[in-house]
């Protein structure tokens, strides 16, 4: 298992319908700046990116963004941050946010972060990395997401053990400790079918 010292943390770029979403943001931003784990995220300043970046920030934690320069304006990209990082296109800053971090967090969001956690998980799949993933299933809001993943195997469209890719926790409390024992993705999940 590798040292985490970076994590890069998937969120909304809306705050979310319940508070509860918020305040969990607020708690992994300010373990993380405890354990001296730096934040990588999409550099915006609204939404749980915004509440993320800034506890980070307030409690004297590294954070940095990669935010594509169209949207810069949409996004209010942050200029305070320890370092924002501009780039040219959407898989730009996936790609950059992927390079620099040692495992992913994922809290609740929309479009954009279920596209983010289901490129890192696929990559995680075709062995294109072995960083741990953990999400977090704040008041059940990814529950639907579990559901989803035992369809497609049910579905006979994956290896029962893409379980394992990630692992979805209750709160920020238990990131740590997940990111520590996430297992390692297994050569027959990609190839059991070829
Ligand atoms: P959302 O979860 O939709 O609020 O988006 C969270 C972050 O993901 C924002 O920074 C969006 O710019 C970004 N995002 C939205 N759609 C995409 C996409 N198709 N690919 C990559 N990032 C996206």
């Amino acid at each position: 298992m590798t040292d985490i010292t970076t994590l890069c943390v998937f969120c909304g770029s809306r705050i979310g319908a319940v508070p509860a979403y918020a305040d969990a943001a607020r708690r992994l931003g300010t373990l993380m700046a405890e354990r001296g784990v730096g934040l990588v995220y999409g550099g915006g300043g609204i939404g749980l990116m915004g509440v993320m970046a800034e506890t980070v920030m307030a409690a004297g934690g590294n954070v940095i963004g990669v935010i594509p320069e169209f949207l810069m304006k949409y996004e209010v990209g942050n200029p305070d941050l320890t370092d924002l990082i501009v780039v040219d296109s959407m898989h730009d800053r996936k790609r950059r946010m992927f390079e620099m971090s040692d495992g992913f967090v994922v809290l609740p969001g929309g479009l954009g972060t279920l596209d983010e956690t289901l490129e890192i998980v696929t990559w995680k799949q075709l062995r294109l990395h072995s960083k741990p993933v953990v999400v977090i299933d704040v008041d059940g809001y990814w529950t639907p997401l579990k559901g989803l993943v035992e369809g497609v195997i049910a579905g006979g469209f994956a290896h029962p053990a893409i379980n394992e890719l990630f692992t979805v926790v209750d709160g920020p409390e238990q990131v740590f400790a997940a990111l520590d024992s996430a297992p390692e993705p297994k050569e027959e999940v990609l190839t059991s079918h070829l």
